[in-house]
């Protein structure tokens, strides 16, 4: 019997820069590997445990892509996707989207349909939903920057309606309320893993703020840490808090008291990332065209 192994994908040194003791407790492969190349702007990776599959959105070429952890396969999973942005897995395995083409949180259910979670606040429409994460009461949180209504480029241009870009709650039976409406475009967002806090990027602000989260309401709201490369997007925490942002020279990894500990260096753009695979120790990031990914100690939240 003959076996026939998927060939390896391309893969670079990972350029590390350690700027503090603590980050040298994570280690990693020698190597990060390129599961893909070929899109054009590449945003919300979401792993699917039960897929064994990594869902991302190419949002000006308005499709999800999937690659497949099995084959190593990258295939359209949607198109045309409504220029799809952020993508998470629900507690029930379910994916959810921001639509930045239809203005609107969607749930992809188990039969294939799709279900409006979120579209209007007081009958206007949401900007552009750009990321969003699930809390563990069955809450949905997201961001609404203007992203995907200022031009054509990854949504559809049209004006603005509602007075501001917030941040977002739909609770369990649907209601959708304004958790915070003080922020400038406010953009990834990520719990601490007892979900006691709530991560948010601010990014022409260049920072990220700490809310403290109180049932359905959040408070303080203070600046956690400013980006030192271009502009923060996409945000993830690993199981010890430390928190992973996507910048413009690559991954920045922030201790849960505001040190910017170190640095993983790509050729691109990050715009977000994730942690996946069946431990969670593999981070996913997307960056500009393509899709990364490197095996490490840390393991998700
Ligand atoms: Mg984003």
């Amino acid at each position: 019997m003959t076996i026939t192994l998927n060939p390896a994908p391309p893969r670079i040194r990972a350029d590390l820069v350690v700027l503090d003791d603590r980050f040298r407790k994570i280690a990693g492969d020698e190597y990060v590997e390129c599961l893909y190349d070929g899109g054009r702007w590449l945003e919300g990776p979401a792993y699917a445990p039960a897929w064994r599959c990594l869902i991302f959105s190419d949002i000006p070429n308005d499709r999800l892509l999937r690659w497949d952890e099995v084959s190593g396969q990258v295939t359209v999973f949607r198109e045309p996707s409504g220029y799809v942005n952020g993508n998470t897995i629900d507690r029930a395995g379910r994916l959810i989207s921001c639509s930045q083409g239809n203005r609107s949180v969607i749930r992809t259910e188990y039969d294939g349909t799709r279900t409006v979670l979120a579209s209007h606040l007081d009958g206007r429409r949401l900007n552009s939903p750009n990321d969003v994460v699930v809390h563990s009461d069955g809450s949905i949180w997201f961001t609404d920057p203007p992203y995907g209504i200022t031009s054509s480029y990854e949504g559809h241009a049209a004006e603005q309606e509602i007075d501001g870009c917030h941040v977002y709650r739909i609770a369990p039976d649907g209601e959708l309320t304004v958790v915070a409406d003080d922020f400038t475009r406010p953009n990834g967002l990520a719990f601490s893993r007892d979900e006691s806090q709530l991560y948010v990027v601010d990014t022409p602000a260049k920072h990220i703020r700490r809310f403290d989260v109180e049932g359905e309401k959040l408070s303080g709201g203070e600046v956690f840490a400013p980006c030192t490369a271009g502009m923060f997007d996409g945000i993830r925490l690993d199981g010890a808090g430390r928190i992973w942002a996507a910048t413009h020279e690559g991954v920045h990894c922030f201790d849960p008291d505001g040190t910017l500990i170190g640095k993983l260096l790509l050729p691109d753009i990050v715009s977000n990332l994730t942690f996946g695979g069946p431990k969670k120790n593999r981070l996913f990031i997307t960056a500009t065209t393509s899709v990364w990914s490197w095996l490490l100690t840390a393991n998700g939240a």
